[in-house]
């Protein structure tokens, strides 16, 4: 998969199995009102703020942001999972569209929960079934076991069975999803997404690919998922933190070595190679990279490795620093409009 002359190497385009797209504008949100204690308090006063404020505009500006990103480090395909409780109906195709405009491949998903009511989670399984049976890809999201019913998850389940598709949903990341093993696993399939699994038990008996993100994980202060432990196979995601996949495969490399001297560069480098079975054709993207060498050794010891040019099913959309298809300025431009009008809000919730 890499060739290398003396300065450069190639590989396909690498895949972000755990993407917000939606959080691409909160960085330099105002600060919450207290500072959060937990796990919980963290979603409470930022994330389930932020996702009540947005709109079809912000979520659009905010995925062309993030889709850009994600090109410029050499990543040609995203797997989306997005909430925006004000603003459910056509949002999986805000986000599709912001990321063909860019030119890079995206796994769509809304995540259904039962936080605002009933009504909320039909509404949420509703736009996963709209996009998708109307030609969408994606896949059927769920934001988690803990802030759904059991006749929500057996929905969410069947419809996706419905579609052909698999589930993707966050498990066990912190203590208030502990023990969501048990309420899914007479639903989980092998074509799910079982994102963290921070608190799984290393004998979960869940089907799926379980969704290591590191630099998410340490950020909430949840724990080490210690993903060598499961026998499932494993992919790298960012939780919404960018898109930058080398990024994430280093700190899963080092975050595994802080735990066991012997962790080799070699698991986080197939975890990140795993991307390549959830988006088949991204493996057939062709990145060239400012570095001799594309392997994990390597690149667990470098830093700040770039693309040169990135191509997608033939056509080159990076190239001399900058995207091809799209006007950098202007996608900059709209989304720090767009930040300002979300965070004008964000003070008023
Ligand atoms: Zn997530």
């Amino acid at each position: 998969m890499s060739q290398s002359d003396d300065f450069t190497s190639t590989s396909g385009g690498l895949v972000c199995s755990h993407h917000h797209l939606y959080s691409a504008l909160a960085r330099g949100m105002p600060a919450p009102a207290s500072t959060p204690m937990s796990f919980r308090q963290i979603l409470e006063l930022i994330w389930w703020r932020l996702d009540t404020a947005l709109d079809l505009d912000i979520i659009r500006d905010s995925a062309r942001l993030g889709a850009l990103e994600a090109l410029a480090r050499g990543c040609t395909a995203i797997i989306d999972h997005h909430e925006s409780p004000n603003a459910i109906e056509g949002s999986l195709d805000v986000i599709a569209e912001a990321c063909a405009e860019v030119g890079i491949r995206s796994v769509c998903s809304y995540g259904v929960t039962d936080r605002h009511g009933a009504d909320g989670a039909r509404r949420g399984l509703e736009e996963n079934r709209r996009f998708i049976s109307g030609g969408g890809r994606g896949m059927v999201g769920v934001h988690a076991a803990f802030t759904c019913s059991d006749e929500t998850l057996e929905s969410a389940a069947g419809l996706a069975a419905d579609l052909g598709v698999g589930v993707h949903i966050h498990v066990a990341e912190g203590p208030d999803d502990a023990g969501a093993e048990n309420r899914i696993r007479h639903l989980a399939t092998g074509d799910w997404l079982l994102v963290h699994g921070v608190m799984l038990p290393d004998g979960h008996g869940l089907q799926g690919t379980i969704v290591h993100n590191p630099r998410s994980n340490m950020n909430n202060s949840v724990g080490y998922a210690n993903p060598a432990r499961f026998t499932n196979p494993v992919a790298l995601g960012t939780d919404g933190i960018g898109a930058d996949m080398l990024e994430e495969f280093r700190l899963a490399y080092v975050a595994g070595r802080s735990v066991d001297v012997e962790t080799s560069p070699e698991a986080a480098w197939g975890w990140m190679e795993n991307g390549w079975r959830l988006v088949p054709e991204s493996a057939d993207d062709k990145v060239i990279w400012a570095s001799p060498e594309f392997g994990p050794w390597f690149q667990a010891f470098s830093t700040g490795t770039s693309p040169l040019s990135v191509e997608v099913d033939g056509e080159v959309l990076w190239a001399d620093g900058a995207p091809t298809r799209i006007d950098e300025v202007e996608v900059r431009t709209k989304a720090a409009e767009s930040a300002r009008r979300l965070f004008a809000r964000l003070e008023e919730i």
